[in-house]
């Protein structure tokens, strides 16, 4: 069955180079992605929207657009900033008609877009919230090196919310099923319970593996909590990856959605990877989608 994907970008925004790529030393680094006056990378926030039969599923919301200007300054989202109302739009979709919101895990870049507006209403009023129960405790107790990552009070709202009205699916295991045709595995290295969804035709990676440029196993963040556990993490992942044939979805790539994993000789490489222009108003069907003009 065809179903389709549709990237949106709730925002454009930019991290510490260095902390985006841990120990790797930033001549190296800066090859691949140049950082600016103060050694920040810019990056997308890409929420994945999947259309299938009567469901729209949405995987990851970006920041939100209540942050105040002195956020949106410090990570430089003010330019890029869309709602999901504008986001959607573009699609001829209301954000009322989402049926299922799933989110890898709780920081804020990922899951700041669930509240909106000044008010911090529900971004997906009818949508059921699929969340691992493990890693919404974690943020209830984190630790306090990624404490300035999670905005409990926010996601104490949502998830209050959603438990109220009865719509909240509680992730359970170290894998298991979601919704409709998704599944998902665990990893632990960026953050306790940090959750991958799959289907038959692609993984969305989450922080695993944030950009394309970060596929070497050494490659991890320095915002990870367990950087070592972080590349056993990846080793497990790209083994299925390979396995399974599946496209990789990056979150915070800002030139690539997807692509494909190989081995080459010494570690691992992305392939026909699908950049942004190229997957035309970015709807694409992944299993239609012409890939060899991508091959980079
Ligand atoms: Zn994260």
């Amino acid at each position: 069955m065809n179903q389709k994907y549709i990237c949106l970008y709730p925002s454009r925004f930019k991290l510490d180079g260095g902390a985006m790529f841990g120990i790797i030393p930033k001549p190296l680094w800066n090859k691949r992605i140049p950082a600016d006056e103060y050694n920040r990378i810019e990056m997308s926030l890409r929420s994945l929207l999947i259309q299938r039969d009567n469901k729209i599923i949405i995987i990851d919301s970006g920041c939100g657009d209540y942050q105040g200007q002195k956020f949106n300054e410090r990570f430089a989202l003010a330019s890029t900033l869309k709602s999901f109302d504008q986001l959607l739009a573009q699609h001829q979709l209301k954000r009322e008609q989402v049926s299922d919101v799933i989110l890898t895990h709780l920081h804020f870049d990922h899951c700041g877009g669930l509240l909106c507006g000044q008010q911090l209403e529900l971004t997906f009023p009818n949508a059921t919230l699929h969340l691992h129960r493990r890693q919404y405790q974690h943020a209830q107790n984190p630790t306090a090196r990624d404490k300035g990552s999670y905005q409990i009070e926010h996601i104490e709202n949502f998830v209050g919310q959603y438990e109220k009205k009865d719509q909240l699916h509680w992730l359970e295991g170290e894998n298991g099923f979601i919704v409709g045709d998704l599944n998902f595995q665990t990893c632990h290295g960026h953050t306790p319970y940090q959750i991958l969804p799959y289907n038959s035709e692609m993984m969305y990676g989450a922080d695993l593996v944030p950009t394309a440029h970060h596929v070497d196993l050494p490659w991890v963040m320095g915002y990870d909590l367990h950087p070592g556990k972080s590349t056993e993490d990846r080793l497990e992942v790209y083994q299925f990856l390979i396995e399974k044939n599946l496209y990789y979805i990056f979150d915070h790539d800002l030139e690539f959605i997807a692509g494909r994993l190989r081995k080459k000789e010494r570690g691992f490489e992305f392939y026909q990877l699908i950049s942004s222009q190229q997957a035309s108003s970015e709807e694409f069907t992944l299993n239609s989608f012409s890939v060899s003009e991508c091959d980079k």
